[in-house]
């Protein structure tokens, strides 16, 4: 069917993370080479305990791309029932082993279980996920250290496109430890002027409205939608839903990316650049011992 003269609709870029992290992977498979001519083989280890589906895939995922990039993989495979004692032992032989550069523990870990006491076992310089309280310290207070994949994915994309930042209005929706609060972090070193929203936020749609920058990250499927987006705002999808077995964001991406100037698709979007900066904070972190 034909569209109207003048009718056309306008579509946002897209910010196409499958692109972006197979570069990412290209440029970090030449860093693995250099440290094998060093004698250093990059080593990544994930703790999954427990048997929830979708942390199954995620862990699958991450041995998948240590593969492509030839570097060691180690998947730690614990039962639902495991105790704080034996999770925290598995983290302290990890500290010991020299071949290990980066540690993730697999979130969410059983209800019995103490997430910030595995987390705060993890040496710093291992902590592959940055979720450390040491590097969340560091990012507070704009210094480096290990960033969370999925934050520091998110910033790469927007650089990766020279997306303007300082000075813009930014609004997260989501507040948690692992996307909300660090992105903000991050947008605001940056210079950008940034506002948190969460589920206590009153009359959300008036801070989205103001967004040249909105990241969503809530959990709900197409929860902004278009009446909430300023036209010609940058959006970024972190939401993962599923929905009739389909992968769906928490943006309704076929009304909103008409509005948007830039807009992330879900799924091969931020995801995916999840996992190439975590593959980024390993060899980062190889390359450290290599330099030592
Ligand atoms: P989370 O810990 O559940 O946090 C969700 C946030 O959304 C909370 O801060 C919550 O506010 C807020 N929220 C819930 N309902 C709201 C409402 N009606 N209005 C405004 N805010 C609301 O989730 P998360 O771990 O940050 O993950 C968010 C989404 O991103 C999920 O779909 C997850 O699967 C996905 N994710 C994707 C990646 C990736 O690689 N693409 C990585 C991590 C997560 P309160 O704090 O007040 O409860």
């Amino acid at each position: 069917m034909k569209r109207a003269a003048g009718k056309r609709k306008r579509m946002a870029q897209l910010l196409d993370g499958k692109v972006l992290s197979a570069e990412v992977m290209e440029n970090l498979k030449a860093r693995v080479e250099a440290l094998k001519g060093k004698g250093i083989l990059p080593g990544l280890a994930v703790i999954l305990v427990g048997d929830d589906p979708a942390s199954q895939i995620y862990v699958r995922n991450k041995g998948k791309a240590c593969e492509d990039l030839g570097i060691r993989s180690e998947t730690i495979r614990m039962s639902g029932d495991t105790t704080q004692e034996e999770l925290e032992a598995v983290i302290d032989r990890l500290n010991k082993d020299e071949g290990i550069d980066g540690i993730l523990v697999q979130l969410p870990l059983p209800k019995h279980l103490n997430e910030p006491a595995a987390l705060a076992k993890i040496i710093p310089e291992k902590d592959a996920d940055g979720f450390h309280l040491l590097n969340c310290g560091k990012l507070l207070c704009s210094l480096p250290g290990t960033q969370p994949c999925t934050p520091k994915g998110i910033m790469y994309m927007l650089k990766s496109a020279n997306i303007p930042l300082s000075g813009r209005e930014a609004v997260v929706i989501g507040r948690s430890n692992i996307v909300g609060k660090p992105v903000a972090m991050m947008l605001l070193q940056e210079n950008c002027t940034v506002t948190v929203c969460h589920s206590r936020t009153q009359d959300l749609a008036s801070h989205t409205r103001r967004a040249d920058i909105l990241v969503a990250a809530v959990g709900k499927a197409k929860f902004v939608t278009a009446d909430m987006v300023k036209d010609g705002a940058v959006v970024i999808d972190v939401g993962i839903n599923r929905v009739d077995g389909k992968v769906v964001g928490d943006v309704d991406f076929e009304n909103v990316a008409p509005k948007a100037s830039y807009i992330t698709p879900v799924p091969g979007g931020v995801g995916k650049m999840t996992i190439s900066m975590l593959m980024l904070n390993c060899v980062e972190a190889a390359e450290k011992r290599a330099a030592l």
